[in-house]
């Protein structure tokens, strides 16, 4: 039981190593061969569990192996090809460090947006490039309402600590958000879905974000 035996990517593998993570955790154990297998997640995990990690290294691993994907330019702001949803500031940065950390040298660019500061600065930073947006919900909103940002190429969506963030009333910005990543194919996105707890507001997300997806309780 060790990240190598997982076929993540020579790059990404890498990092796993110079950051000293040897022993994948429980969460890790189950989901990252879940969602490397491409299927949709639905995961109770606790903060501390490694979840960050769990969702984030199927998503830099698939981007790495979809580089060479056209994207649109400039029409309607950045493309980014994945979404990481996070309730507060705090956790979305934590998120972004440990994303980047482990995109070091893949290609994969992450960028972080949140609320309570200059929006411009955000949309500077955008423009140089994101492959990964890490994003609490209203930040996002406003990006997309200002045409910054477009869903369309999103094929990773990944919402952590659901519970909080529906209990902060994000959920109708939510699924704004959510609608516009309905693209064509049907289904080519994937979706992940952490949560400490799995109160019905849960499984009612879960059901209208996922797909044939697979419960996990760690
Ligand atoms: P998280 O639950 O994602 O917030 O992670 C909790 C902490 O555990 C973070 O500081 C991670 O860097 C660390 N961590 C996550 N997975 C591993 C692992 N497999 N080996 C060692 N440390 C880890």
């Amino acid at each position: 039981n060790t990240f190598a035996e997982i076929d993540l990517g020579e790059a990404l593998n890498l990092n796993i190593q110079r950051c000293k993570y040897v022993k994948p955790t429980p969460v890790q154990r189950n989901a990252i061969p879940i969602l490397a297998a491409g299927r949709d997640l639905m995961a109770c995990a606790q903060t501390g569990s490694g979840k960050t990690a769990a969702f984030c290294f199927p998503i830099i691993s698939g981007i790495m192996k979809d580089q060479n994907i056209e994207r649109p330019r400039g029409v309607r702001g950045v493309y980014p090809f994945a979404v990481i949803l996070s309730p507060t500031r705090e956790l979305a940065c934590q998120i972004h460090d440990e994303a980047r950390k482990f995109s070091y040298q893949t290609g994969v660019k992450v960028v972080v947006a949140y609320g309570g500061t200059p929006v411009n600065q955000q949309i500077r930073e955008l423009e140089r490039g994101v492959d990964i947006l890490v994003a609490t919900p209203g930040r996002l909103n406003d990006l997309l309402e200002r045409g910054r940002v477009s869903l369309q190429m999103v094929r990773f969506l990944a919402l952590d600590e659901a519970d909080r963030m529906l209990d902060m009333g994000f959920e109708p910005q939510i699924r704004k958000i959510v609608q516009q990543m309905d693209m064509p194919p049907p289904g080519a996105r994937q979706t992940m879905l952490f949560s400490a707890t799995f109160p019905r507001e849960i499984q009612r997300l879960a059901s209208d974000f996922l797909s044939n997806y697979i419960f996990l309780a760690v």
